[in-house]
């Protein structure tokens, strides 16, 4: 499932994407997630999305790395085209350094070909430490090269019936599906079922087997 750089770029090349983007996770998907993967994929000017989890050592409370990978398999197979998304595990430590690891982890992308790269909020942010947009802010003092695609807070509107962002919805908080990992795995923790508005009913199924966060 990993995949080294020159292979990276040679499927690539075989599959004839000029234009990738790269996606970074260290999570389970859910339907926010899924909303930046479908707005990178309906650009024009993207042959290609390049899923590529973190699957090296990662911290107490993330997600065991084949417990990612799984849930991604599943929303690929089930949801995305085969021929527009390429899914491989990347095996480095991930640090959680905020702006300077996104910076870095756009940087990694690029070694793999990536043209793109999709910055969400509080890419590779501990707790609250981080302006959960100053990991979008440094693409603009330090020009690597990469067209850093950054996108706004994304949620379920129960108004709008859709994904939505500030940028494209209309209405309050109270409407909002609170989508995030923490809102997941409290749901998780008590054995709660999760709306498909916030998790595809595929990738709920292998977090429903349980053990699937990481202990230490
Ligand atoms: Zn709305």
């Amino acid at each position: 499932m990993e995949l080294s750089p020159a292979e990276v770029r040679a499927e690539f090349d075989r599959r004839r994407w000029k234009n990738v983007a790269g996606y970074q996770t260290r999570n389970v998907p859910h339907t926010a997630h899924e909303y930046l993967q479908r707005c990178t994929l309906e650009r024009e000017d993207v042959d290609g999305l390049l899923i590529h989890p973190v699957l090296g050592r990662l911290k107490k409370g993330d997600y065991r790395p084949e417990v990612i990978l799984e849930a991604y398999q599943e929303l690929v197979k089930h949801y995305y085209p085969a021929d527009r998304v390429l899914l491989a595990a990347l095996s480095i430590t991930m640090r959680y350094g905020g702006p300077k690891a996104a910076l870095f982890l756009a940087i990694v992308r690029k070694n793999y070909g990536c043209g793109l790269y999709i910055v969400g909020r509080d890419q590779a942010g501990v707790g609250k430490y981080y302006d959960p947009f100053d990991c979008q802010r440094i693409f603009d003092r330090y020009p690597i090269d990469v067209v850093p695609l950054k996108f706004a807070e994304t949620y379920f509107c129960r108004e709008c019936g859709w994904m939505a962002t500030g940028r494209t919805c209309a209405h309050s908080a109270e409407f909002r599906l609170n989508t995030s990992q923490t809102r997941i795995r409290e749901a998780l923790s008590k054995g709660e079922a999760l709306p498909k508005e916030i998790i595809r009913p595929e990738v709920a199924r292998v977090l429903a087997r349980g053990d699937v966060l990481l202990a230490e």
